[in-house]
């Protein structure tokens, strides 16, 4: 559905993306993972135009997305950022309703599903961004990404400012809605614990290079390659010492 093919962004002589090729198959749940700076961002901006590449092409059902109209495009892609991106000025209904009233399509009863659907309580429609918690903020992010019905949904950290237990049941909320609307979801994280139990396709980035693409089995049991394996130390030893307290 989705295919990269030799993609390079540089800013200046650095090379935030370097010559990557992949392709993300309708209906797959992929996260890129890497540390901070290794080009995930610049990776995922790129392919709903937010950046453009110096070379290279991004196809989606085989258009190119350089030559669709933004608009188009950004209909055809939600997109969720980590500080949830909300306008605070604007009620939590006008905010999941701008991306249907940019697009000229009704509103209706959508910000009614789109509310049940990210499982917040209808009373938040009226209020302001800043009167939500901050798992409340991201699910309105999520819901104002999907307001459009979009088939692909990127997840920029989406998931990094919130605390664990929010996390944990925004991703489960998350992978629900993945199967249920037979989304293609591409989730950018650092946390590698996050993309192993979110996703079925890990993608680990080392400076600008997919350096893995495997499953969360095949990384657990060891494969992957050394920056895979490194990143997979901080949730190996937290997995340890729990255990350990019980002997
Ligand atoms: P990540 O999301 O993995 O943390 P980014 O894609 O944001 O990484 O950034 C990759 C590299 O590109 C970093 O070194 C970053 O500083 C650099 N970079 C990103 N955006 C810009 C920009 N607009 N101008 C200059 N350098 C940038
Ligand atoms: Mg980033």
């Amino acid at each position: 559905m989705i295919a990269l093919t030799d993609l390079t962004r540089r800013y200046g002589s650095l090379t935030a993306v370097d010559s990557v090729s992949l392709t993300i198959a309708r209906g797959s749940f992929v996260a890129l993972v890497g540390a901070s700076g290794s080009g995930k961002s610049t990776l995922l901006r790129m392919i709903n135009r937010l950046e453009t590449p110096d070379t290279g092409r991004i196809a989606i059902d085989g258009a190119d997305v350089a030559d669709q109209p933004v608009h188009q495009l950004r209909r055809h892609i939600g997109y969720v950022f980590q500080q949830h991106g909300l306008f605070p000025h604007m009620t939590v209904a006008a905010n999941i309703a701008i991306g249907l009233r940019i697009a000229g399509q009704p509103v209706g009863n959508r910000v009614r599903d789109l509310l049940d659907l990210v499982d917040l309580p209808q009373e938040v429609a009226g209020r302001m961004p800043d009167a939500l918690s901050g798992g409340q903020r991201q699910r309105v992010a999520i819901a104002r990404a999907l307001a459009t019905e979009p088939p692909i949904l990127l997840l920029d950290e989406a998931l990094g400012a919130l605390d664990p237990v929010t996390r944990d049941a925004v991703a489960a909320r998350l992978v629900d809605l993945h199967e249920r609307l037979g989304l293609t979801t591409l989730l950018v994280t650092h946390d590698m614990a996050e993309a192993l139990l979110t996703a079925s396709r890990v993608l680990v980035m080392d400076r600008g290079r997919i350096v893995a693409d495997a499953r969360p089995a095949q990384l657990v049991a060891g494969e992957g390659g050394p920056v895979a394996q490194k990143l997979l130390t901080v949730p190996r030893h937290q997995a340890e010492r729990l255990a350990a307290l019980r002997r």
